[in-house]
Formats: structure tokens, sequence, C-alpha cells
């Protein structure tokens, strides 16, 4: 390919050719004016010339005497010029006197126009090569009355004999028109560089722009046209870089908000190829590469899911998507409830994108689940009492109360069953109010001994009622008994509510004549933790963590005959969470049979307001 001409070549031949072409042209004409000019001068000196030299052969003829002839006297009239030639020519055209050779050389002058004009008795001139010397001549002939005979006078000299045609004066004139032109071309070429310098600062800044480089600012402050392109340049760079910095800002905003979406988000082509997979997206399907450039059934590994998507590109009639909801296994190996929507985020064409959008609703299920399942329990709890409270006093109503025994008897059971709907309504307020506060509680710097103090007041009377001791003791960090007090902050009301359940427990589900340790030890920084262990019938492995779960029990008749609501332990966990603290089942320490229950409380201070 032809390499394109640069600028300043371009300029600066244009301007030469122009220049050097104009130049010529300027001296060609100039020079021929001037040899115009000259011919005609030389002309009329030779006119004058001829008319003086005529008077003078006329008015001092050659004297014969004196050995003058005309050719001699000729000769003598035209010795002190070497330029200047003198001919006279008869009326037959000889030549009778020569300056400047032998006459007799000379052939017949009567052709030559000007002669010819002169023997008719008119003046005469013409231009033309000498036959002696081959040099451009001007002739002028004169007519010239010789005893009685006419004749020509003629004077002639080269055209080159003129000063200002001098070899001389030619080539000092080409000199100088070459220096003048050198210096003009030496112009153009400065002129043509500072055209084509800010073209190529501007042609830098473009390139840098192209590379990204917006903060390059081109400094060109003339000529004016180029330092206006620059300074629209550089708007147009300030513009661009605004605009690519508020494109990035977005790009990088929506980047982020699909990233961190909880959804998992996937962007396919109608040919099922992934452009886009979120960080979601990848945790759902255990995919560690993000920009997969994989299928989505690859991906997803669903049939189910896949199914969908492709009834949804063929025909995409809901404006919003389509919807649907699936379980699958998840790379974590657990079910997963999704709720999958698939929708067309690009226009109807070729290169349509799709957006396959995942929500897990799985822990929205389970809370459904425990919601429904919480509802079923509470109407079962509630049953059994009501229907039993119902029966008893239709039986009364109907005849027995006029029997004294069994209606006290029958009454002390509707009591009892009364006691337990309290029980229950009671805990389940307590548990609702606790589900309420969520992690708003208020803590106070308590003394733990006169917190225990209390506990025992609370579970002494039903222990001693079961013949069931209790043995509490105070142990420091390392174990050792402690004789000082433990001062943490705890809320004191929810603190005695947990610890009189979990000994209230111990107490209720051990035989008669049974032993309750309770030990309190310093956890540090500022925590204590509860241990309550008893030698009763304890609690299976597979159910130490089922118990904490509201209605649940191992032994449900045992629980009901003892006043239990399933709700204790429940509420126990609840108020432990609540101090950030924990609470856990386990086998007692020494391996014997009985449950052991470790109610952890961190003891630090909790202000509801401070969170
Ligand atoms: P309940 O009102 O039935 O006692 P809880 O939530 O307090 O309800 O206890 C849940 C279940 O845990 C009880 O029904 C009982 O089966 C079991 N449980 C709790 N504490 C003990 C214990 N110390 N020994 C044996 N079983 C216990």
């Amino acid at each position: 390919m032809r390499r394109p001409m640069r600028t300043w070549v371009y300029l600066f031949g244009i301007n030469a050719l122009v220049v050097c072409v104009g130049f010529l042209l300027l001296i060609a004409v100039s020079l021929s004016v001037l040899e115009h000019a000259i011919e005609l001068q030389t002309l009329r000196n030779l006119r004058t010339f001829s008319h003086s030299v005529r008077e003078l052969i006329t008015a001092r003829p050659p004297r014969a005497a004196a050995g003058e002839t005309l050719d001699s006297f000729i000769k003598l009239l035209a010795s002190h010029d070497p330029y200047f030639r003198i001919t006279l020519i008869a009326a037959d055209g000889t030549v009778l006197g020569e300056s400047d050779t032998n006459r007799l050389n000379l052939e017949n002058h009567f052709t030559r126009p000007e002669v010819k004009a002169a023997l008719l008795g008119q003046e005469g001139y013409d231009f033309r090569r000498s036959s002696i010397d081959g040099r451009m001549v001007v002739y002028y002939a004169v007519p010239l009355t010789l005893s009685d005979s006419y004749a020509a006078l003629r004077l002639s000299m080269p055209l080159a004999s003129n000063v200002l045609f001098s070899t001389n004066l030619r080539q000092q004139s080409v000199i100088a028109a070459i220096l003048i032109l050198c210096v003009i071309l030496t112009l153009s070429f400065a002129a043509a560089q500072r055209i084509s310098k800010p073209l190529a600062e501007l042609r830098n800044a473009a390139f840098r722009y192209r590379t990204g480089e917006f903060t390059y600012r081109p400094k060109i402050e003339s000529p004016y046209e180029f330092a206006e392109l620059a300074a629209d340049l550089n708007r147009m760079a300030l513009t661009i870089q605004d605009n690519i910095e508020d494109i990035s800002y977005r790009r990088d905003y929506f980047e982020s908000v699909f990233a961190h979406t909880a959804e998992a988000l996937i962007v396919f082509t109608r040919g099922l190829q992934i452009l886009e997979v979120n960080r979601a997206a990848c945790r759902l399907f255990d995919t560690g590469a993000r920009k997969a450039d994989r299928s989505l059934i690859s991906l997803v590994r669903s049939t189910e899911i896949i199914d969908f998507v492709q009834a949804h590109i063929a025909d995409p009639a809901e404006e919003h998507g389509a919807e649907l909801e699936i379980t699958i296994q998840g790379a974590d190996g657990a079910e997963h409830h999704l709720l999958a929507r698939c929708s067309a985020i690009t226009p109807e064409n070729e290169r349509r994108h799709f957006l396959l959008m995942l929500t897990d609703v799985t822990r929205l299920t389970q809370l459904e689940q425990i919601r429904k399942d919480f509802v079923a329990n509470v109407s079962h709890e509630l049953k059994t009492p009501v229907t039993s409270i119902k029966g008893f006093i239709e039986t009364l109503l109907d005849g027995a109360l006029s029997d004294e025994e069994t209606a006290r008897r029958f009454l002390t059971i509707t009591d009892e069953q009364t006691a337990r709907l309290s029980n229950i309504i009671d805990d389940l307020l307590s548990l609702s109010q606790l589900e309420q506060r969520g992690a708003a509680i208020r803590t106070q710097r308590v003394s733990v001994r006169a917190v225990f103090a209390q506990i025992m007041r609370l579970c002494l009377p039903e222990a001693q009622a079961k013949q069931t001791e209790l043995s509490l003791s105070f142990l420091s960090a390392r174990g050792a008994p402690l004789d000082g007090d433990i001062e943490l902050y705890l809320n004191e009301g929810l603190f005695i509510q947990a610890a009189a359940n979990i000994i209230g427990n111990a107490v209720k589900y051990c035989p008669s004549g049974a032993r309750v340790d309770i030990g309190v030890q310093q956890t540090p920084p500022h925590g204590i933790m509860l241990r309550v262990e008893d030698n009763g019938p304890g609690i299976p492995a597979e159910y130490r963590t089922r118990i904490f779960e509201r209605f649940f029990r191992v032994d449900k008749g045992r629980s009901r005959e003892t006043g239990g609501t399933g709700l204790g332990l429940s509420i126990v966990r609840h108020i432990a969470e609540l101090h950030g603290g924990s609470v856990q089942a386990l086998a007692r320490r020494d391996g014997s049979a009985g449950a052991c229950f470790e109610l952890y409380i961190p003891g630090n201070r909790m202000e509801p307001d401070a969170r």
C-alpha cells in the first residue's frame, strides 16, 4: 500500500512547486519584457546614430586627395566602438564600405529587408543572426544619396553588447534568483513545520485518549484554528472522562449489587450459554469460576429448572417472567427449596439474554412449617385440658354434683387441668414476651450468692416435698471452692426463671430421694456457668438438642403427669441467648446415670438502648 504523504511534506512540496514555477515564470516574463525594452531602446539608439552618421557622411564626404575612401572613412567612424558596425550599400546591393571586415568578402546585401527598405527611400530595420559570427544583431538602415545615386547606410549592433544582455548579469540574476528561492523555500519549510507540529500534537493527544489517558491536555497556542481544535479536544476529553467515570461507577455499582445479592442470579443466552453468575449462585451450585463460560445445563444440573427455562425462552409470554417452586439437592448436600424466576432482560432478537433468579426459600419454608407445627401443638396442648374440664363439668351437670365425694374429686381434677391450662398460657406468654424483646434486655450488676438464695427459696419446697437433696456450691474458675461472692451483669428476673426451670426439672423428673448438685463456677472474664446434675433417668443422647424445641418432651405422659408444658427449656434457651450465652444438655461428667444441664452467662453489661 502506498504510504500516505506527511502534512509537512505535502505543504512544503506544494509550496515549493508553486513558488518555483511562479518564480521561474516571473523571471521568464521579466526577462522577456526587459529584452523587448532593450531591443526597442537599441533600435532607437541605432536610428539616432544612423541619422548622425548620415549627416556626417553627407557634410564631410571622404577626401579622395588624402587617400580616404568610403570604406576607410566608415572604418574610422566605427573604430571607437567594437560593437558598432557600419555598412554602406550601393543601390545594386554591393557593399561600398564596411567597418568590421573586408567589404569585398561580403555578399550582395540587396535582399536584406532593412537595406531593401532604405534603397526604396524608407528607413528599415531587422533582428536576425549575423552571417559573420551568428550573434543576434539589430540592423537599422537609412537612405543616403551619394553622387546622385541612392545608397543605404546601415548600422548594426549585437544585442549582447547591451549591458543588460551580458552573461555576467544573467549569471548574477540566476544566482540571486536561486538564493531568493532558497530563502523562500526555507521560510516555506518553517511554515509547513509550524502547521504540521500542532497537527502532530493533536494526533498525540488523540492517541493518548485512545489508550485511556484522558488527563492529557494538548498545548497549542497558534495557529488559531488548531488552538481552538485543541481546546475542543480538551473539552471532549473532559466530557468523555466524566462519562467514563460515571459509567464505571454505575458498572461497579451494579456489579457489586449483582455479586452481593442473596438470590442466586444467572444471566444466559438463548442457547443456554452462561454470561454472568453471582456469588450466591456459585455457592448454591458449588462452582469456583464466577464468570463461567459454560452452559446452564452443566451448572444447575436440574432437568426441572432447564425445562422451566426452555419453556420460558420458547414462549416468554409473561411480562415479568415465569415462576416455579422446586426442591433441589444443593452443593452442600442439603435440600433447598427454591423459587425460580426467569425473565428476558434484553429486547426480542437473536442475541436475547435471560435472567434466572433462584430465591432460597428453605428457611421461610421451615419457618412456615414451625409456625404450622406450633399452632398444631398449641391447639393440641390446650385441647387436652379443655376437653377434660368440659367432660367433668358435663358429668357434674348430669347429676354427679349430688354425690359430694365424686363432685369434689371431679372438681379437684378440673382445678388441676385449669392450673395446667394456666401454666401453658403463662409459658406461652413468657415465650412470646421473650421473643418480642429480641436482643434487647437490660442487665444490672448482681451478687450471684444473693440471686441463688432466691432461687433456692423457690425450689426448696418442691424438693423437700419429694425428699430431694439440693446441694449448692460456688467454684472459682479453676474449680476450687469459692468463699467470696461473684458479681456480674445479668437480668435478675430472667436468670432466676431460667435457673429455677432447670433445677425444677431435675427435681420433677427424678424419683423421690434423689440428689441434685447445683454448681456455680466463675468463667473468665466476667461470666458464670451454672451446672445442674441429677441422678434421675437422664436424657437419651438423641434428644439432648431437641428438648429445647417448643412442646418437645422425652416422655409425654410423664411430663403431663408432672404438670409440664414442654415449653420450659425453650424459655431457658431464649433467656440464655438474650444474655449472649447458651444452654446445653449433657451426660453426667462422671458417666453415672442422670441428666446434666449447663447454662452459660457471659455476664457482660447489656443496655438495650446501646444496641
Ligand atoms: P416440661 O414442661 O415438659 O418439663 P421442658 O421444656 O422443661 O418441658 O422439658 C422438656 C423435656 O425435657 C421434658 O418433657 C423432659 O422429658 C425432659 N427433661 C428436662 N429436664 C429433665 C431432667 N432433669 N431429667 C430428665 N428429663 C428431663
